[in-house]
């Protein structure tokens, strides 16, 4: 399978969950408001023997007029519409973002990979969608509801027998992860729940998880397996390392 990071550039964000450009020249960290992290937003592409899959949709930023995604993919011979398959770890702004695109006289929202089947927990859109929580933009997702591309998983399962999704429940409460598989290849996805490579290594309890310790205990288990089946990580907030691969009990 071939990994494509399609990263949105580094950001800050701090309490107010609003993310910030950062630039390295101009932006100090020390400037930033205290308790800001520095965060990639990036989402991947993965092109497997029968789909080109996408992993969460980033923050959905414009550039010109056009998706920053659509720039990305364009960067690798890919457009919109040769995208087989979305899948969503949860509905965060940071992550559903490039869901959608509006139309500009009608504001109506449409799907902006419309090919793409769509996978999204089912109580993920609903919680987004009901109003309790403000990391979600649910004028963007409630399109999403009723639509015919998009399917709505509940708790664990496959795609296509080699997609293997599950609810994780960690970071938000219908959080899901996905491991997919192909030959010897083992790629795992755990959206905000294994967001970065430094992160799973140290015992680290996220004020931001809607459950830190169960995510924290979450990134432990992954770790262990990772090494055991020599998983690659794919790391939707790392600045530094977007991909890892572990090579087995032995190494690391
Ligand atoms: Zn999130």
């Amino acid at each position: 399978m071939k990994i494509i990071p399609l990263s949105e550039g580094s950001f800050t964000v701090d309490q107010t969950k609003k993310f910030i450009p950062y630039n390295p020249e101009k932006g100090m960290l020390q400037e930033r408001p205290k308790g800001s992290l520095l965060v990639e937003i990036q989402p991947f592409l993965i092109v497997t023997t029968q789909d080109i899959i996408l992993l969460d949709t980033g923050l959905g930023f414009s550039q010109d007029g056009v998706l920053q995604l659509y720039n990305n993919l364009a960067k690798h011979g890919i457009s919109s519409s040769d995208v087989t398959k979305v899948i969503m770890s949860h509905l965060h702004r940071d992550h559903a973002g490039g869901l959608s695109v509006a139309d500009p006289f009608s504001g109506l929202h449409y799907l902006a990979f419309p090919q793409a089947d769509h996978y999204i927990q089912s109580k993920e859109l609903d919680y987004a969608l009901s109003g309790l929580s403000s990391s979600y933009d649910s004028s963007k997702l409630s399109f999403l509801a009723n639509h015919d591309k998009v399917h709505l998983l509940d708790d664990r399962g496959d795609i296509d027998n080699y997609i293997f999704f599950e609810l994780s429940g960690g970071h938000s409460p219908f959080h899901q992860v996905i491991k997919i598989v192909e030959g010897d290849q083992i790629l795992f996805f755990g959206g905000d729940e294994a967001p970065q490579l430094q992160q799973m290594k140290t015992k680290f309890i996220a004020k931001y998880d809607f459950d830190g310790k169960r995510a924290m205990e979450l990134r432990q288990q992954w770790w262990d397996i990772g090494i055991a089946e020599a998983w690659t990580f794919l790391f939707y907030h790392d600045i530094m390392v977007p991909y890892f691969t572990m090579k087995g009990e032995s190494n690391e």
